[in-house]
């Protein structure tokens, strides 16, 4: 993408798809209880610093809660519920959030079941970009798994990692392949925010970001 050239697209909005455990929220073993989630920190306003870019935010979660019988559809939503709430107080919020239910192996059908949803399929990514006319070639996901790298490569978008959550395990496991296709690692949500702005040619107005150096947080001149 040429820099600042055509940026928002005119019809066509780019996105950026964000993993909730370990990206969003503090990594807890499926999540089950309201008082269990607690946002990372900077998480609010690096969301808001990305919605002033133009991206649409859209939570992509992969929640075999269901499909194992440890969670009902109501049960996960007020967990979602609860998400949007507390990041409303940090100043920001979700746009959508898609999860899928399903898993292979566990529990029951419906819900289990090979699924096109499953992160590392891309079908929640496409499903969005369908409902809310999102250009999946201008939008980033970002996750701290690789199934979350594999799911935005499949869908045709860059793919940051954090490194909270499991993410310093899914970079220590990365193969060389996938390092060339991996745009960044960043040490969380917020350094993903700053880089993403760098990419898009803006700076950011807000105090979150002004001042970073988002070469700073490259893979390559990281040095912790
Ligand atoms: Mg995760
Ligand atoms: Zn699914």
């Amino acid at each position: 993408m040429a820099e600042g050239v055509g940026w928002p697209p005119a019809s066509l909005r780019p996105a950026v798809f964000l993993d909730r455990d370990g990206t969003l929220v503090r990594e807890v073993h499926h999540l089950r209880r309201l008082a269990d989630l607690e946002l990372l920190p900077g998480v609010g306003d690096a969301l808001a610093s990305l919605r002033q870019l133009g991206f649409v935010l859209v939570g992509v979660t992969n929640q075999s809660v269901v499909a194992r019988g440890l969670l009902s559809l109501p049960e996960l939503a007020a967990i979602h519920a609860q998400l949007q709430r507390r990041l409303g107080a940090a100043g920001a919020s979700l746009d959508a959030v898609y999860f899928c239910p399903h898993h292979p192996d566990a529990g029951e059908p419906p819900w289990r079941c090979a699924c096109d949803c499953r992160k590392p399929a891309p079908g929640m990514l496409r499903r969005a970009a369908a409902d809310h006319g999102l250009d999946l070639g201008a939008s980033f996901m970002i996750g701290d798994a690789l199934t979350d790298l594999q799911a935005g490569w499949r869908a045709g978008c860059r793919a940051v990692l954090v490194l909270t959550g499991y993410g310093q395990r899914t970079e220590a496991a990365l193969t060389p392949d996938d390092q060339r296709q991996l745009s960044l690692a960043a040490a969380d949500l917020p350094a993903a925010a700053r880089w993403i702005a760098a990419q898009v040619g803006h700076r950011a107005p807000t105090a979150t970001v002004a001042g970073g150096d988002p070469g700073a947080q490259s893979r390559r001149s990281r040095t912790t």
